[in-house]
């Protein structure tokens, strides 16, 4: 890791200072909102008569083109005292159908970005920008949920479909057209240059064929332990087995890879760690589509808001993907994105 972040300093020799500036928290997110507008025509409008938890916290009437109400949307951004650690989106309350009367849901991202000081507003690194847009796609897929159950609403998918919504919404920030709408320097309001928007886009794909092989064999190794009954003799010599196919460089003996994998054994992935690439696989193909018609494309964004957005867990993943895309999804615009093919 040390050595790969100074040869990424020394081919791409920009970092994260120089584009913090154009990535002001109050832009991004309203560059969030607009971008959800121009997609699935819903709006955004911060009011002030909701009850909150703390005072960072600001609410949200969503609201449809006819002026129906959505959702409630909450946002929590900052660190704070026995605030926890990451990233994440939740629900206060699903929407579901009931007594005839489909109840709007209230949906909320907590994040824990660089707070704003007296001189300087909230200014994100690339890598938080992306982490907002991921969760809030995750945040549409509660919002737009439209099923009769709570427990087959929203985010209330399988374990490797639930990604899909927030990964690929973090796709339009590589995207100039979208960057235009909310990357804006703080201070001067100029539009972040092409340049950095070219080099954001290169070294996403650095070193991606070293991270596409590990993520396999973290897979593969779990599906290998998992995918049937068997007596393990050696556990080396299974988990090198295992992972042959998938390694890089030479075995170092004192590797303790399963032992420390603890996704697999206490996290509950057991045979699901491969749903993080699929995921990928899911959101590359998906977002493709878009590119082939336009990123702000109404017809393909209607598609992906009626087929998965709306649907939660009311049918099959592969049924509503079909639904939405035409066809299953292949593997190639992930491995173009990751610079493979
Ligand atoms: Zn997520």
């Amino acid at each position: 890791a040390y050595y790969s972040e100074k040869l990424k300093q020394k081919l791409f020799n920009f970092d994260d200072e120089i584009l913090k500036p154009y990535f002001k928290l109050e832009n991004v997110l309203n560059g969030a909102f607009t971008i959800a507008e121009k997609l699935f025509g819903i709006t955004f409008k911060e009011v002030f008569d909701i009850d909150k938890y703390h005072e960072d916290v600001q609410t949200f009437e969503v609201l449809d083109f006819e002026g129906e109400l959505v959702a409630i949307f909450y946002s929590d951004f900052f660190p704070r005292k026995g605030k926890r650690n990451g990233a994440w989106m939740t629900s206060y309350k699903s929407q579901a159908v009931k007594n005839g009367i489909n109840e709007r849901p209230h949906v909320s991202i907590v994040c824990n970005f660089t707070p704003p000081t007296e001189t300087k507003p909230s200014l994100l690194t690339f890598n938080e920008v992306t982490t907002l847009f991921h969760e809030f796609g995750h945040a549409l897929h509660g919002m737009l949920a439209n099923t009769t159950y709570p427990s087959l609403s929203g985010t209330s998918v399988y374990w490797d479909f639930v990604e899909l919504p927030s990964q690929v919404m973090e796709n339009w920030c590589y995207e100039p057209e979208a960057l235009a709408l909310f990357a804006k320097h703080y201070e001067t309001g100029e539009i972040i240059p092409q340049e950095y928007v070219e080099k954001i886009k290169e070294s996403a794909s650095f070193l991606e064929g070293m991270a596409t092989l590990r993520q396999l064999s973290f897979g593969i190794l779990d599906m290998t332990y998992h995918g049937k009954s068997q007596t393990i003799a050696d556990v080396k010599a299974f988990e090198k087995q295992a992972m042959e196919g998938t390694s890089l460089y030479p075995d170092v003996a004192e590797n303790c890879m399963s032992t420390s994998f603890s996704h697999i054994f206490q996290g509950g992935y057991s045979s699901g760690y491969y749903s993080y690439k699929w995921a990928e696989v899911l959101d590359a193909d998906a977002f493709a589509y878009f590119q082939e018609k336009g990123i702000f494309n109404k017809e393909v964004a209607t598609k992906f808001k009626d087929n998965v957005l709306s649907k939660g867990g009311t049918e099959l993943p592969m049924e509503l993907y079909k639904k939405f895309r035409g066809q299953e999804p292949k593997a190639d615009a992930l491995l173009k994105r990751a610079g493979l093919l």
